[in-house]
């Protein structure tokens, strides 16, 4: 029997950077949107070799609806002509709003996509605007309505917390704007300032404060309450859905399951080995090869539990073993008597998970590992 395993295809395309955004993305690269397709369907030529079937689909970015209906066309019809996927199978594509059209939204329903993720991020024009975002929450509405229109039920509305300037009303409003949409699943994401972006530039001269830590606390428990009370499920520390809409793709990566990545940037784990393609456009398209690293026996078991413990109902004890031939207990005893002493993690149905204060200090727990 073939082994199931996901595919990530990313594109790296954006209309504009946002301020706070490290991804592999380029504006301005329009010209080079053909031969990336025609790269990636090489990549894909080449990686549909092994003897699987996929489970998942997720074309990421970058800002995947900035493709022309047609190219997209080519994309995905190239990919389903190379590899077999599972009926059923979980195809999502990220879209940002202000960039979908009925023709894209029509080229994706014919080519078996069946979950979007919009990244929505905030209600208020001023937040939208200093994360120097392309869109208005007018368009968020518009392009909902538009992907529920072409038939699409499984939605997602990327959100944001802790930005400069945002406080616990603005979220509350967000969270209401965004429920009035009507979502399947919702992300709510605690900005992280990276280093080289401008957010971080901005954040370091002192021209844009973030909200304290306690106030951010506020904001993730005012997402928790409001989420639960409209019958959302948490499943990850920064995921919520519907029952039944978790999204499958992200949830067999924190399983560690094995999944092929295309494109630029992209990552792909095959037979315990990681791979990572070029990150930038043009070592990519000059077929500059992937850099590999076998994964030790260790670092596996870490990868384990930094994945597991993202999810909300933690690391089964018996998958564990059944993929590391040890037990949590005999890999971790000894570093886990201090966090689970401490309330930050906990056993629960057979599984280690973190609790709802560890989910605050959730890196410590895993330094306390290494
Ligand atoms: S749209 Fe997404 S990938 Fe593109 S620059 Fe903004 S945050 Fe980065």
């Amino acid at each position: 029997m073939k082994k199931e395993v996901g595919l990530y295809v990313h594109v790296p395309f954006c209309v504009k950077k946002c301020v706070y955004c490290d991804f592999a993305s380029f504006a301005g690269r329009e010209q080079d949107e053909e031969a990336y397709v025609d790269a990636v369907l090489r990549e894909a030529e080449k990686r549909s070799g092994i003897e699987a079937v996929i489970s998942t689909l997720f074309i990421g970015g970058g800002t995947p609806s900035v493709l022309p209906p047609a190219l997209m066309d080519r994309l995905l019809s190239g990919i389903r002509q190379r590899f077999s996927f599972l009926p059923g199978a979980e195809c999502s594509c990220e879209c940002n709003p202000g960039t979908v059209t009925e023709e894209f939204l029509a080229v994706l329903r014919k080519r078996g996509v069946n979950r979007l993720s919009f990244g929505a991020q905030a209600a208020q024009p001023r937040l939208l605007s200093l994360l120097g975002r392309i869109h208005t929450w007018a368009q968020v509405r518009e392009s909902v309505d538009m992907a529920k229109r072409a038939g699409f039920e499984n939605i997602n509305l990327d959100l944001m917390l802790g930005l400069p300037t945002q406080t616990l009303e603005d979220l509350r409003q967000t969270l209401d704007e965004a429920l009035a949409l009507s979502p399947a699943h919702l992300s709510c994401y605690g900005l992280i300032v990276e280093e080289e972006t401008e957010m971080f530039r901005r954040v370091e001269r002192g021209e844009w404060i973030l909200p304290d830590e306690d106030t951010e606390r506020e904001m993730y428990e005012c997402c928790r309450e409001t989420l639960f009370r409209r019958g959302f499920e948490q499943y990850e520390i920064s995921n919520f859905s519907l029952p039944g809409f978790a999204c499958r793709h992200n949830m067999d990566c924190w399983k560690r399951k094995e999944y092929i990545g295309l494109g630029s940037a992209a990552c792909g784990f095959l037979d315990n080995i990681r791979y990572r393609n070029p990150p930038l456009l043009t070592d990519y398209l000059a077929g500059k090869p992937a850099e590999e690293t076998v994964i030790s026996p260790e670092e596996a078991r870490f990868e384990s539990m930094m994945l597991g413990l993202r999810m909300t109902k933690g690391i089964s004890g018996r998958d564990f073993l059944a993929a590391h031939g040890v037990t949590i207990g005999e890999a971790y005893g000894r570093q886990l008597e201090r966090p689970l002493r401490q309330g930050l993690i906990e056993w629960k149905d057979g599984c280690l998970r973190l609790t709802r204060r560890g989910m605050d200090v959730q890196n410590s727990v895993l330094v306390e590992l290494l």
